[in-house]
């Protein structure tokens, strides 16, 4: 059982309608759950209004569980070298790195027919991208790793090539303390043969000292917390291959401890 969730969005991202700051902290003490994060998007510097929102709204909801309040910023499509759309994090408790776009095309692709590029040169470009998040000291984590690959190509196919480039974004995530996040919504969105490949991911995150997270990236309540296809993951791990976040380096920031 897993008791944090660290990705969790809310209403305010337009697409989580049910997802009140006071419902998010409901759900999360129905589920007993010790701590969460509150990690909504953030699509380009606007958006960064919604956080002292967000961070009233948690201390007046009075949780039991510990809030940390932080985001996952879009790495910016319009590049290939993994810059995030803010600069300024300062007053986040958490960053999550969501690479969600086409780098130099900012296109959200669904599935590999809706890639306008080659696979090879959409692989070249999603490789400089993702070794240059994983060199930013701003991100403490990156969000659903492989999600993008797994929409642009047949990953089968180019499974060898993209496994090598994980090693070389875990070597550098484990010498930046980046973790890489388990999420559960990628997991359900698998599909069963892929799973195989997906542990490997991990498997070679371990291998290089990079801590895992798992986070829901829940859209409505009902999603917070739950975690099967994560524990179907993890059972193929060794034994304590989730970190906590109290073992994150940014936990050293947050006021009040986990543990307390
Ligand atoms: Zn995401
Ligand atoms: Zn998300």
């Amino acid at each position: 059982m897993i008791d944090y969730d660290f990705h969790i969005h809310t209403e305010y991202c337009g697409h989580a309608e049910e997802m009140t700051v006071e419902a998010i902290c409901r759900r999360a003490d129905r589920m007993a759950l010790r701590c969460i994060a509150i990690t909504d998007h953030i699509y380009g510097p606007d958006d960064k209004a919604v956080i002292q929102k967000i961070r009233r709204q948690a201390q007046q909801a009075r949780p039991r569980c510990q809030v940390i309040v932080g985001a996952e910023i879009d790495v910016d499509g319009r590049f290939d070298d993994g810059r995030l759309v803010i600069d300024d994090v300062s007053d986040l408790d958490y960053v999550i790195a969501g690479y969600h776009y086409i780098p130099t095309l900012g296109h959200y692709p669904h599935s590999p027919d809706d890639c306008p590029m080659m696979p090879e040169d959409f692989l070249g470009l999603w490789e400089k991208s993702l070794l240059g998040i994983v060199s930013n000291p701003k991100v403490d984590t990156l969000a659903h790793p492989g999600r993008l690959l797994a929409s642009c190509v047949d990953l089968p196919s180019y499974l060898d090539w993209a496994l090598a480039v994980f090693k070389e974004a875990a070597a550098l995530s484990a010498r930046h303390q980046i973790a890489w996040e388990l999420n559960e919504l990628t997991g359900r969105r698998l599909a069963a043969p892929l799973y195989r490949n997906w542990v490997k991911i991990y498997q070679i995150a371990l291998e290089a000292g990079v801590q895992l997270i798992y986070g829901s990236d829940a859209h409505d309540p009902d999603s917070i917390g739950s975690c099967a296809c994560s524990e179907t993951i993890l059972d193929c791990l060794p034994a304590d291959s989730l970190s906590s976040p109290e073992d994150l380096p940014a936990a050293r920031q947050w006021t009040n401890p986990i543990s307390s």
